[in-house]
């Protein structure tokens, strides 16, 4: 197929470019896509809403994931304005066409599908993702509190001062009520505990998959951290047995809280910093800056390290919050600078950092074409992947594998130029 990025990179691989293109141009809504989740397909989080006839919002489930044949999964994002979409042929059939000019096939997709254990309820007659556990590719992600405390902090200019600046996801909703999550309250519901629990060993059951990681939005006092966090891995723990790697994705926790996760069942830890210049990260994520301090998360990471073992810790950024206000505004040249000084730093201290593009979502700061640039986006996968390949550390599997990464690029590069996690 055409890739509009081949002509900048003509020696990386064509899968690189080809997850790339979809990945931040994305695809026109068709009613092929509806099709493909009646026909298995994992349904997206997001469905795609629209006016009917009836003058009501009809929301349409969508896929979650495209399957790039067998060598790498990529996030499905529906953009009006794209110049792609997939249609369906008399045979059953996916492709993806270009529609910018005279409509041509591209080639043929295919969707992660769905797993058999998503038809289990639990006691009480939830779902999984009720109970609290999502399904991205062969990763379990397990949030039980997803409202995060930052969002309930209200400043001089209104509500929220304190949350990320790229965060939509940490309100307190119906998804955290459903859950029995209060705001101000520490502890959990126990039900929910016993629902996880369910939940994990019916997944753990199902051979498709492959790992679990636990997140959740912050409470306002580091301490707590860990107390929030211990029980909902003590359950996932008990849930999956020894059958599955289990990966604690709480805030930077000191040495002496990542040993009590470590104890209470967790194989990994992965810490996210964000950003790695400290301007950016008092401006773009003020509430880890107030309640925890740059410092303080930066030895978080390093003394998960001297619990977990080298390779063993992660931290995710993301990538361009530093090109943009309320960042600092760096140059494309800056920022490369900046972000490959954190990684050689963190990859020579045993911790794997990950990165995501800034993706403007509505209800945040950002504005549709505030992204970072697809280009700049390679260039620094490609200034990472060659600090990684210097130091012989690929991206471990147990944080993330070509089966879910679905919208990063490190797996992708590792295997792509040769560089594969055992
Ligand atoms: S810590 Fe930041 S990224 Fe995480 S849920 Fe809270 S506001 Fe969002």
């Amino acid at each position: 197929m055409d890739l509009a990025l081949r002509s900048q990179f003509p020696d990386l691989p064509e899968i690189l470019l080809w997850k790339t293109e979809l990945m931040f141009s994305g695809i026109r809504f068709t009613d092929a896509l509806a099709r493909a989740v009646e026909d298995g397909a994992t349904p997206n989080f997001y469905p795609h809403r629209r006016k009917a006839a009836s003058g009501l919002v009809e929301t349409i489930p969508v896929p979650y994931l495209f399957d790039l044949g067998g060598q790498a999964v990529a996030r499905l994002r529906l953009d009006e304005h794209a110049t792609m979409e997939v249609r369906r042929d008399a045979d059953g059939r996916y492709a993806l066409w270009s529609v910018a000019a005279a409509p041509r096939e591209l080639c043929t997709v295919q969707f992660v599908r769905r797993h058999g254990w998503q038809d289990f309820r639990t006691s009480d007659g939830l779902t999984p993702f009720a109970a609290g556990a999502e399904q991205l590719g062969d990763m379990l992600v397990v949030n039980l509190a997803p409202g995060c405390e930052y969002f309930t902090v209200k400043g001089p200019h209104g509500p929220a001062p304190e949350r990320c600046s790229f965060c939509a996801y940490g309100r307190f909703d119906r998804r955290s009520l459903t859950l029995g999550q209060e705001q101000g309250k520490l502890t959990l519901e126990p039900l929910a505990l016993t629902r996880i629990e369910e939940v994990m060993a019916v997944a753990a059951a199902d051979p498709t998959c492959g790992h679990v990681y636990i997140t959740g939005g912050s409470v306002l006092d580091p301490a707590d951290e860990v107390e929030r966090f211990l029980p909902v891995l003590a359950a996932v723990r008990r849930g999956v047995g020894d059958r599955l790697r289990v990966t604690i994705g709480s805030g930077a926790v000191d040495p002496a809280g990542s040993q009590r996760y470590r104890d209470a069942g967790a194989d990994s830890a992965c810490y996210n910093l964000e950003t790695w210049d400290a301007a950016t990260f008092e401006a773009c994520c003020p509430g880890k800056a107030r309640h925890v301090g740059r410092q303080r998360w930066i030895d978080g990471l390093l003394g998960a390290v001297e619990v977990f073992g080298r390779g063993n810790v992660g931290s995710a950024f993301v990538a361009g919050l530093e090109l943009r206000a309320p960042g600092p505004q760096m140059s494309p040249a800056a920022f490369l600078a900046s972000a490959t000084e954190g990684a050689a730093f963190l990859l020579d201290r045993g911790v794997v950092p990950l990165y995501s593009p800034l993706w403007p979502v509505e209800g945040t700061v950002y504005g549709p074409g505030d992204g970072i640039p697809p280009a700049l986006f390679i260039q620094l996968q490609q200034a990472i992947h060659a600090l990684r390949a210097a130091r012989r550390f690929p991206v471990p599997g147990w944080l993330i594998c070509p089966a879910c990464s679905y919208m990063l690029l490190e797996v992708d590069f590792d295997r792509a130029l040769g560089m594969e996690a055992a």
